[in-house]
């Protein structure tokens, strides 16, 4: 079975002026539907992580002010988004968006989430639009709870998975990878188990070579049970932070190739956003689209079932 996962309050009343594009959600959501993608799949809706859960993975001083509005200025420069109590509510939601995500995949072999790759947030606070780490957060529960022994997060948003680094440095079962710009934020880097920086202005080919063989070698060295895949947005050459030059079909080939490889080898996926920047709120939501075309458009090869087959 092939589940996607949803909760309409991921998006919210925000400025459509600001920099991080909150409607994307919803408009992810309303792209799939018009494109007859969601009448495909089964779409999940999460609950709300309780602040004891996310406590396993952040401080509790910050969780409890992210959910009472306490922050310091500080906290909430460095987080880049204006604290409201929708804000609150959406990053309880998606931190379990992504925990569901992965239990599904677990379960059916492959799940993505319409929302996820909150990856600047570290132990001690939010940071880059990031409130809440539901990588390390849905890593560190599956993990805990023995759903599964081996979590790997592999990361293809164009900036560094600093926070998430940070947060499951050492812990056991776990192993980081970062495929990253360079040249973009953050500014010093953090050190994942594996680093694998890019320089600006890769394109399709060069791109896909070095993710075939970081690949190859995470398979291979580390064999996780479960990849934890941010299949990020901000990769594509016309994004407004992102300083690579890869194509929409090179993202195509990207997402198919996580996913083969992965499902071939027996190894759960649950895919996750991530971030992509573009003032043109419908161009951006295409692109996250992608991933999750290319899960239904392979589906029958990998042996998941959809809901009903549209011709
Ligand atoms: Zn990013």
């Amino acid at each position: 079975m092939l589940n996607f996962v949803y909760h309409p309050d991921y998006s919210y009343d925000f400025p459509d002026h600001h920099r991080f594009p909150m409607s994307k959600f919803f408009r992810l959501h309303r792209w799939l539907q018009d494109q007859g993608l969601l009448d495909q799949v089964w779409v999940q809706s999460p609950d709300k992580a309780s602040i004891g859960d996310l406590s396993r993975v952040h401080d509790l001083a910050y969780v409890t002010a992210m959910a009472d509005g306490s922050l310091s200025d500080a906290q909430l420069k460095r987080l880049r988004l204006p604290w409201t109590p929708e804000l609150a509510n959406r990053s309880f939601l998606a931190a379990n968006g992504t925990y569901l995500t992965c239990q599904l995949a677990i379960r059916h072999g492959l799940a993505l989430h319409m929302a996820g790759g909150t990856h600047h947030s570290h132990r001690e606070g939010g940071a880059g639009f990031c409130v809440f780490n539901d990588m390390a957060y849905a890593t560190i529960r599956l993990l805990e709870s023995a759903q599964v022994e081996r979590v790997l997060i592999l990361d293809t948003d164009v900036h560094q998975g600093d926070g998430t680094a940070q947060i499951l440095k050492g812990y056991p079962g776990s192993f980081t990878c970062s495929l990253h710009c360079q040249q973009n934020y953050p500014h010093p880097k953090a050190c994942s188990d594996l680093d694998v920086p890019i320089q600006k202005g890769c394109d399709d080919q060069g791109y896909l070579d070095i993710l075939e063989r970081t690949l190859d070698l995470l398979l291979e060295r580390f064999a996780p049970d479960l990849v934890i895949y941010d299949a990020g947005a901000d990769i594509h050459e016309h994004d407004q932070l992102g300083l690579l030059q890869v194509s929409a079909e090179g993202m195509a080939q990207r997402d198919h190739l996580v996913f083969d490889r992965c499902i071939r080898d027996g190894i759960a996926v649950a895919g996750v956003i991530g971030g992509g920047y573009s003032a043109d709120r419908e161009a951006l939501v295409s692109l996250h689209g992608i991933p999750f075309r290319v899960a239904i458009e392979n589906a029958g090869k990998w042996g998941l079932r959809l809901r009903k087959t549209v011709a």
